[in-house]
């Protein structure tokens, strides 16, 4: 450990439990020397943040619902009081009903195409609104996307398209918020079992495709995608701005099947 986060702190939203992307970021973090903090969702999850929470000496926010702007802004009240600054921010967050991702994009509802926007999307820009108040020495953002913006992949449907618009918004994010020193990116992941990841039909099928044809022959894990993010929230990154990361084993270079790959 050389200490990359020495002297930084800052909010992690998205740990659901100990296999989430959150808490690998969190993780490679705190090993660095981050001061870290944490919101939940909802009192199921508290007891799940808690004591990981404990584990890496990080100061839980409180319950965040990123539908309802008063629970984010008790969240960033409480950071505020706590620190008065944040150098950076990580957004781990998405969510879409699982009916809705499995069988054919076109039958997508209103309802929800708003819910997954809502949820997976603008509370991307919405915690930045509240960070980039904290940020008054720079900073760093993060978000988290997948492959499926780009591509279209098998029952990934209405949370693609959403992907895609995250995706976008890291762009104009980043450039609203360069001439502050505050930089915005994202790491598209290669498929890891995770709870949301649970919600998306056939995800063993995706899982075994990707470790089969990815150029390094393996899937991901959290710990990598740890370390990704440990790069893009250090000093080590500083002239990156509005950058889709990918921390996939190389999947995205891919234009067909691996010869090696056996049948599945
Ligand atoms: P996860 O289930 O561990 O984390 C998802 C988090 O989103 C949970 O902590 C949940 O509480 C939170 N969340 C959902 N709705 C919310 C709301 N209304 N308010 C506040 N929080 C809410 O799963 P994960 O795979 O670690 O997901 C983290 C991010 O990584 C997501 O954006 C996901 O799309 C993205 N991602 C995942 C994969 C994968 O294969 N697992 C690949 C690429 C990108």
């Amino acid at each position: 450990s050389v200490g990359l986060m020495k002297g930084k702190r800052g909010l992690i939203m998205g740990v659901a439990n100990n296999r989430s992307i959150a808490y690998g970021i969190a993780k490679a973090l705190a090993d660095q020397g981050a001061e870290l903090a944490f919101t939940y969702q909802g009192d199921a999850l508290r007891k799940r943040v808690e004591p990981l929470a404990a584990e890496l000496n990080a100061f839980v926010c409180g319950h965040c619902d990123v539908g309802d702007a008063a629970t984010i802004d008790a969240c960033f009240q409480a950071l505020e009081e706590k620190w008065g600054k944040i150098d950076f921010l990580v957004h781990a967050i998405g969510f879409s009903d699982k009916d809705e991702l499995t069988g054919r994009y076109v039958d997508t509802s209103e309802a929800n195409f708003s819910k997954t926007m809502l949820i997976s999307v603008y509370s991307f820009t919405a915690v930045a609104q509240r960070a980039e108040k904290l940020m008054t020495s720079g900073g760093s953002m993060l978000t988290l996307t997948y492959y499926g913006a780009e591509k279209v992949m098998p029952n990934y449907n209405v949370m693609g398209v959403a992907k895609a618009a995250l995706e976008a918004s890291v762009k104009y994010l980043a450039v609203d918020l360069g001439p502050k020193n505050i930089r915005v990116n994202a790491i598209s992941a290669g498929p890891i079992k995770t709870l949301a990841a649970s919600g998306i039909g056939d995800f063993r099928y995706i899982l075994k495709w990707n470790e089969y044809n990815a150029p390094l022959r393996r899937t991901v894990t959290i710990e990598e995608v740890g370390d990704v993010g440990l790069y893009l929230l250090s000093d080590l990154s500083r002239s990156v701005t509005g950058e889709v990361h990918h921390a996939d084993s190389g999947y995205h270079v891919v234009g067909m099947k691996a010869v090696d790959a056996p049948d599945i």
